[in-house]
């Protein structure tokens, strides 16, 4: 086996994600109608639109989910520019393992582990063993407020403290990109402003760089720059800082 590629050290300045032209068509709608699309080291990027505007599917052509019609998505890593759309299911499967982090809005985790054993899952899925995805682990669950929860099962979390551990999760691989689906979409507005200000904080302070679908106007405020989507087509973008 190949060693592992190193995405831990982004060129500055250079985008770390870069999308052009992308399309999408699921039988008679189009999802995606050519859409360009970058992301920057340490940058927060949301992506807004109303419902059936692309913005899932842009995210799934983004973390290499889903293959588009057309077009391309670059990956910056430290071996160079790698072609996401180039590589075959099991490369994107190993990708989205490696290189990538992934927060949904029902964050996901197994209802039958405890938060410090779902938060290992991913890096035991990258070949460290327990002991030490668990160390790690624990330290991202306590840099996310959550010291003294590791044993719970996630039943005995709340919403908010469930999505922290979700965030956690994303971030133990050291993820070169943070992907995240409407993050907040289950949870109450004061909850949903700290679990952003986790997930922001968390992955761009190390200077990588966070995705956030959301359709939540405060949610898109907190993050850098805002891309707006109506019918597969890029609206407008602005930065917000
Ligand atoms: P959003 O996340 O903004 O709500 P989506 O990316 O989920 O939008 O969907 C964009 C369009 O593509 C919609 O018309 C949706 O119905 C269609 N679509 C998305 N995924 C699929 C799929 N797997 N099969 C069929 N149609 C889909
Ligand atoms: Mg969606």
């Amino acid at each position: 086996m190949t060693p592992a590629p190193q995405h831990s050290a982004p060129v500055p300045g250079a985008p770390v994600l870069a999308a052009s032209g992308l399309t999408k068509t699921y039988g008679p709608s189009t999802a995606l109608a050519g859409v360009d699309f970058h992301v920057g080291a340490g940058e927060s990027v949301a992506i807004m639109g109303t419902s059936g505007s692309g913005k899932t599917t842009l995210l799934h052509c983004l973390a290499g989910i889903v293959a588009p019609d057309s077009g391309s998505v670059v990956l910056r890593t430290a071996q160079g520019p790698l072609e996401v759309t180039g590589l075959n299911e099991a490369g994107r499967s190993r990708l989205r393992r490696e290189a990538f982090g992934f927060v949904f809005q029902q964050g996901l985790l197994l209802p039958e582990l405890t938060a410090v054993e779902n938060v290992a899952l991913p890096l035991m899925l990258t070949g460290v063993d327990r002991g030490a995805a668990e160390q790690t682990a624990a330290t991202w669950l306590a840099a996310l407020g959550l010291a003294g929860f590791e044993s719970r099962r996630i039943g005995q979390l709340s919403g908010g403290q469930a999505q922290r551990v979700a965030i956690a999760r994303a971030q133990t691989t050291g993820a070169a990109v943070v992907f995240a689906d409407e993050p907040t979409g289950a949870l109450d507005s004061a909850t949903s402003a700290e679990v952003m200000d986790a997930l922001i904080r968390s992955t761009t302070e190390r200077g990588r760089s966070l995705v956030v679908v959301t359709h939540d106007e405060a949610v898109a405020a907190r993050c850098g720059r805002v891309v707006r989507l109506a019918d597969g087509r890029i609206v407008d973008a602005v930065s917000a800082r």
